[in-house]
């Protein structure tokens, strides 16, 4: 069934943290995400990420140890809860951007309102430290107010001031995230098993035809395996990766393209890989019919 790690104990492997960065409009969200996405890449990808899929994985090394980091390439809040909404939780930490010459506004506050009832960890990155007026101290207070209290004043939520337009303490920003993970998380899976997952966003295009994005978060994803998510269904023809390199196999935490739908699933879509075509084709057809006979009911209302 979706949502289970199969065997036991012996059989979890640690995954990378999955990251969606929030925060206010204008704070910095998607500047954020750009400078990361250009300043870490892996090693021997030295062109760095060359398309938008939705998600990308990033390493850093923390204690010489190389790791992985797997953020939404979606800014906002929308994703999160519109995945939530599907019973799917993607994120394990949440990013709250907060420009530090503006300080905490609606949106922040929404933000954190979000991570907490999902009972997500928040790193909070305080950006545009380079800006004139900028007061990272007093984002670290007015943040007290909603349950986050910075390390240095004896809290246990890490702040890290950084600039998404000068590439300053990206790196730190990295590590922190690492650092709640290791500290308030348990982030491992079984990577032998079907894979499941959910799908971060999808469309039809022209020449490939469906095209979803999904994130694996248990089991591995294999060229060829027999899929549906929501009510669509398919064989994966073909995987491509954030640097556009087909890849074979998706192991936990890993965002891939998936190519080989009959329909385009939608965003938010739990996925699972099943023994036979036949069986992924019965559960899609099982879910539209389901899907129909709802939104009939809603329409004689
Ligand atoms: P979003 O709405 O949260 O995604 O915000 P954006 O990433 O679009 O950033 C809003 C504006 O702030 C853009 O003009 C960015 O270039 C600018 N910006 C983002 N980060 C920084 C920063 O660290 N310093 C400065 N000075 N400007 C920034």
């Amino acid at each position: 069934s979706y949502g289970e790690d199969a065997g036991d104990e012996d059989d979890l492997q640690a995954r990378p943290p999955v990251v969606t960065v929030m925060g206010h409009v204008d704070h910095g969200k998607t500047r954020l995400l750009d400078t990361i996405r250009k300043t870490t890449v892996h090693e021997g990808e030295a062109g760095g990420i060359t398309q938008h899929i939705g998600a990308y994985q990033v390493a850093t090394s923390l204690e010489d140890r190389e790791r992985l980091i797997t953020f939404i390439d979606t800014p906002g809040h929308e994703a999160f809860t519109a995945m939530r909404a599907r019973g799917a939780q993607a994120t394990d930490i949440a990013v709250i951007v907060v420009a530090a010459d503006d300080g905490v506004m609606p949106q922040t506050v929404e933000a954190i309102n979000h991570a907490q009832a999902a009972a997500v960890p928040i790193v909070v990155a305080v950006n545009k430290i380079d800006k004139e007026g900028a007061n990272p101290q007093k984002i670290r207070q007015q943040l007290t107010e909603y349950g986050l209290v910075a390390e240095e004043y004896g809290g246990d939520t890490m702040f890290v001031d950084i600039s998404a337009k000068q590439g300053t303490n990206i790196e730190g920003l990295l590590e922190a995230i690492l650092l709640t993970a290791d500290a308030a998380l348990d982030l491992r899976a079984n990577p032998d098993m079907e894979a499941q997952g959910v799908a971060i966003e999808a469309h039809l295009d022209r020449g490939r035809g469906p095209v979803a994005t999904v994130l694996v978060q248990r089991g591995t994803l294999r060229v060829g395996d027999s899929i549906v998510a929501g009510d669509a269904y398919g064989r994966v023809r073909r995987m491509v990766d954030e640097f556009n390199e087909d890849i074979l196999e998706a192991t936990p935490s890993r965002p891939v393209q998936v190519i080989g739908f009959t329909s385009v699933p939608g965003a938010g879509d739990t996925f699972l890989v099943v023994e036979e075509d036949r069986t992924a084709r019965q559960i899609a057809e099982r879910r539209a019919a389901r899907n129909r006979a709802a939104q009939n009911a809603q329409k004689r209302k």
